[in-house]
């Protein structure tokens, strides 16, 4: 196994020679003569074609992107590429290495850091490296997901609204493309700084999506990034071939999803213990229990019920039991039109 010593300026890195390369780009410490590194693999193909960015490990304990990626880019061959990929297989390395969501140098939560700032903590100046040099290079970004160790979301590729109707259905029709049961389309209004909505800004074909939970490395969830990302490059022409079925047999079809209203993430009323009354991705109708959150300082309260609001899916759930008060506990994603005809790039 060759050991790989050298880091490359970003002024030194190639963004379109044919080839296969992999970089190390240094970030310096806040305090200290040390530099984190991350890895950043640029592939460029024979023919011209759509440049992919495909970005794993923006929090560092979700573990599904950045085997997919990681496997992805040890599998890419120039020759048979049209176009370019940029893969990021681990971007938050302290906090990947701490095995935590945030980086244990600045507190840095990735995915609240963009656009970045070069004159930044490490994590703001990694973000600002992303959105000047690779976002801006990306005719569609994809940054996976796993919903870290408190949450269990919907097995989904996910996307903000989007008003403009041909946008809004190229994006349907990658997201449909990884063979996740769900395609969500969810609200920006939980955070800000999100890689994504950068993304979006720049007018970008933007993914996101919920791989796996809890810190896991789930097997359907690595398979739906790894070859959902080679049908993403089938789709948009960087590689020749048929779009795999990656939909797992168990679901009949996939459900394209909405909740963009923040009101309606249902937050906890009382601090206790979340137990969930319906599976995650299950159907409800409205007014049906979907959690209870048990008082245990007195043993004999029945708890509180958190019924459905309306009709729909089950989106997300605590995954860790232990909740506090104002905790998101149920959200309901109702489906919506899907702008695809019958059969179109649905699995
Ligand atoms: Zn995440």
């Amino acid at each position: 196994m060759p050991v790989i010593m050298d880091i490359t300026p970003v002024k030194d890195i190639d963004w379109e020679s044919p080839g296969n390369r992999l970089y190390h780009v240094p970030f310096t410490y806040d305090g200290e003569w040390a530099r984190v590194r991350v890895p950043v693999s640029v592939i460029c193909g024979h023919r011209p074609g759509k440049t992919l960015v495909a970005i794993g490990g923006t929090h560092g304990d979700e573990y599904e992107g950045p085997i997919g990626c990681k496997k992805l880019v040890a599998e890419l061959e120039p020759e048979r590429l049209s176009g370019r990929v940029i893969v990021i297989p681990v971007l938050n390395v302290p906090a990947f290495q701490a095995d935590q969501r945030e980086s244990p140098l600045d507190g840095g939560n990735m995915n609240r850091a963009f656009p970045g700032d070069a004159n930044g903590t490490i994590t703001s100046r990694i973000a600002h490296f992303v959105t000047h040099e690779v976002l801006s290079r990306a005719d569609i970004v994809v940054d996976i997901h796993a919903a870290g160790t408190s949450m269990e979301i919907m097995r989904a590729a996910s996307f903000h609204q989007i008003d403009d109707p041909e946008l809004f259905r190229a994006h349907v029709e990658t997201a449909f493309a990884f063979g996740m049961p769900f395609a969500l389309v969810y609200t920006g209004g939980m955070g800000t700084g999100l890689l994504s909505e950068e993304a979006e800004k720049m007018g970008k074909i933007t993914i996101g999506g919920e791989f796996g939970y809890g810190a896991s490395a789930d097997l359907e969830g690595v398979r739906w990034a790894y070859e959902g990302l080679k049908n993403v490059m089938k789709l948009h022409g960087l590689m020749p071939g048929e779009l795999e079925r990656l939909l797992p047999e168990r679901f009949k079809r996939q459900v394209l999803a909405a909740n963009t209203d923040i009101d309606r993430y249902i937050t906890a009323p009382i601090s206790g213990i979340a137990e969930p009354l319906a599976p995650i991705g299950a159907f409800v109708n409205k007014g049906d229990p979907v959690v209870c959150i048990h008082d245990f300082d007195d043993i004999t309260n029945p708890g509180v019920i958190i019924q459905a609001d309306r009709d729909g899916y089950v989106a997300c759930r605590k995954f860790r039991a232990r909740t506090r008060q104002g905790d998101v506990v149920m959200v309901i994603a109702e489906e919506i039109p899907n702008p695809l005809a019958e059969g179109e790039g649905l699995q």
